[in-house]
């Protein structure tokens, strides 16, 4: 199932650029979350920081041997997630920023909320 999502997510990716919408429905009154990711963030990170964020990861993190040995092999950065139509007044759409350290070796990820506010954009 998880590599289902990955597939279909990847397939969004090619279509949209670097702003990334995941649609559950078409309804315009459905909250949907739009991830925004800095320039040059893999598209293998954009997947994990998708999964890890909107819960499609089950949260069961498996730590290669190498990184138990070594440490992890860690993608610093940032991300936004808007969370279109997560209010019914207005300002409507939630935008969350993040700082996150992915291991890409393994499935460490951490990620720290740097804020959290409500944004007029719909
Ligand atoms: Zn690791
Ligand atoms: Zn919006």
């Amino acid at each position: 199932m998880k590599k289902l999502i990955a597939i279909l997510l990847s397939a969004m990716f090619i279509i949209g650029a670097m702003s990334v919408t995941v649609n559950a429905t078409d309804s315009f009154e459905t909250p949907h979350i739009e991830f925004i990711f800095e320039d040059g963030t893999s598209l293998e990170i954009q997947n994990r920081i998708i999964a890890d964020l909107t819960g499609e990861n089950d949260g069961a993190a498996a730590y290669g041997l190498t990184c138990t040995l070594f440490g992890h092999k860690l993608d610093t950065g940032t991300t936004s997630a808007i969370t279109h139509n997560a209010s019914s007044t207005a300002p409507r759409c939630l935008q969350k920023t993040y700082s996150y350290e992915i291991c890409t070796r393994c499935d460490y990820s951490e990620y720290t909320l740097l804020s959290s506010k409500y944004i007029y954009c719909c």
